[in-house]
């Protein structure tokens, strides 16, 4: 089984990425290395009721890149708002420090991937983890990433909220006072300079702002995270220490005793892993509409409707729209949305549609090594697998950005590669009206048309597509059911019914 064997090579790949911390962001991934202890637990988010998500992006734009994701919980509107303000303060210091890449003239052309010697677009991106969930307290994790030119660098924030006072906390908020917070400096300083020359304990204040990510790790241990370049250099990424139980304990207010006992779980009580990889993919079949064969595109007047980035609060709606019409779409997930709203996905699947791979996190896969693409296709197959008990076949690049680089780590992992030939721009919409009046007016037969389901507005405007397309006389199919029975082949570029792409036909022999 030369396939498997691949396969599992980029898993491993991946599984160490996720493992060495350089990219430890995977609920349910973290922890090879169990005795590490400065690694977080962090919760499924699959199992914390009242969990939404909140998207905001600038689109497909190839002048800045920005992605953000950030949780809400039902029951915590001091949480969501913290983390609201939190995410916005953050992006507008982005948008103030950047400036955008200029515009290809064309800014929503998909075939304007990277180009080998021209600097991708300014990205910012920030996707989130629970570091602890309780009836007593809740943490948020928010890692933010940002690159202005060739340079990728992180920051962390961790929030908390505290469900017995009802208040949102910044991590400082875990602490007793102000001479804690000294004591903790101190104690930080004395740990990296254990580590040896290549960290700058004198670097360390006892600053909020440097104290702004405080989590626990399984045993009860504090946790103080850095931001890349606080207190070393670039090349040592994320850099975190663990101050024991006891030390810890005389630091925390009571909010702060909260949060330890909402993240410290009793050894029997550790999560199961997730099945490897290699059992997923393997033993699963290849994802498909149930109702793939009953439409041949060849004879009928086709069209893919594809919603992007999801799913989040607005996806259950669309899915009672389309199934009022007997439309069927495709939806590319982000894994890490796919993490916590399994249920939708499951939906997806018993409802005719097909659920695909948009990526862990949105980060523009054409400025990222072959481990971190693999890393972030991998985790978002086995999330979207775990689901729906199949296999992802298809993949969109974020952006649209895609290179032959990242046309070759997807055929690796069976994906095909598809992007778009309609762009509706709907995100930089509001207006429902306007969103169906373009979405209309641009379809053609075989069309993969570039919707959102986090965006409100698109949702809005689907009943109006629908029935005025269907009146046009279109029949609504998922994205393989565009090429016959063949479908969709790994490794391959798609950007409508009739042609694979011209970056495809350079990357052939
Ligand atoms: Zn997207």
């Amino acid at each position: 089984m030369p396939k498997a064997r691949v396969l599992g090579g980029i898993a491993l790949i991946a599984a160490a990425v996720a493992g060495c911390g350089i990219n430890s962001t995977s609920p349910g991934v973290e922890g090879p290395i169990p005795s590490e202890p400065t690694l977080i637990d962090y919760v499924d988010p699959s199992q914390v009721s009242g969990l939404s998500t909140q998207t905001m992006s600038e689109g497909d734009l190839d002048t800045r890149h920005v992605h953000v994701v950030y949780p809400s919980l039902a029951d915590a509107p001091l949480l969501n708002e913290k983390l609201r303000r939190t995410v916005n303060e953050e992006l507008n210091r982005f948008t103030e420090s950047t400036v955008p890449a200029r515009s290809t003239g064309n800014p929503r052309d998909p075939g304007s991937g990277s180009v080998a010697g021209v600097l991708p677009p300014p990205e910012f991106n920030v996707e989130w983890q629970l570091s602890a969930v309780s009836p007593e307290a809740v943490g948020v994790r928010l890692r933010f990433g940002a690159s202005t030119g060739s340079s990728w660098s992180e920051a962390r924030t961790t929030i908390w909220y505290d469900r017995t006072s009802k208040r949102a906390l910044d991590s400082t908020g875990l602490l007793k006072d102000k001479a804690a917070l000294n004591t903790l400096a101190a104690l930080v300083r004395v740990k990296l300079a254990q580590r040896g020359p290549e960290t700058n304990p004198s670097s360390v204040r006892p600053d909020p702002k440097m104290f702004d990510s405080l989590g626990f790790n399984p045993r009860g241990e504090l946790v103080v995270e850095f931001d890349d370049r606080q207190v070393g250099p670039e090349s040592l990424g994320r850099v975190a220490v663990a101050l024991s139980h006891a030390q810890a304990d005389t630091l925390l207010s009571a909010s702060g005793l909260r949060a330890q006992r909402a993240a410290t779980k009793p050894a029997a009580a550790a999560s199961a892993p997730k099945e490897s990889i290699d059992a997923e993919n393997t033993a699963k079949p290849r994802a498909a509409s149930s109702l793939t064969g009953s439409v041949d595109c060849a004879k009928a007047k086709c069209v893919a409707l594809t919603y992007d980035d999801g799913p989040g609060p607005e996806t259950g709606r669309l899915l009672d729209i389309l199934a009022d019409h007997n439309a069927r779409a495709t939806f590319f997930c982000l894994g890490s949305n796919a993490a916590a709203h399994p249920e939708l996905l499951q939906r997806m699947r018993n409802e005719g549609h097909l659920a695909a791979n948009h990526t862990w996190s949105h980060r523009d896969l054409t400025a990222m090594s072959p481990i971190e693409i693999a890393d972030q296709l991998v985790r978002t197959q086995r999330e979207i697998t775990h689901a729906i008990g199949q296999v992802p076949t298809l993949m969109r690049p974020p952006y649209g950005a895609t290179d032959t680089q990242v046309t070759s780590i997807a055929g690796t992992l069976g994906l095909a590669v598809i992007r778009w030939n309609v762009d509706t721009q709907d995100e930089r919409d509001a207006d429902p009206r306007a969103i169906a009046d373009r979405t209309v007016s641009r379809a053609v037969p075989g069309a993969i048309i570039l919707l959102h389901d986090v965006h409100g507005a698109t949702v809005d405007a689907t009943p109006e597509i629908l029935r005025r397309l269907t009146a046009e006389g279109y029949t609504f199919v998922t994205v393989p059911e565009l090429y016959g029975a063949r479908g969709a082949l790994a490794g391959r570029t798609y950007d409508s019914a009739s042609t694979s792409s011209a970056l495809h036909r350079q990357a052939m022999p």
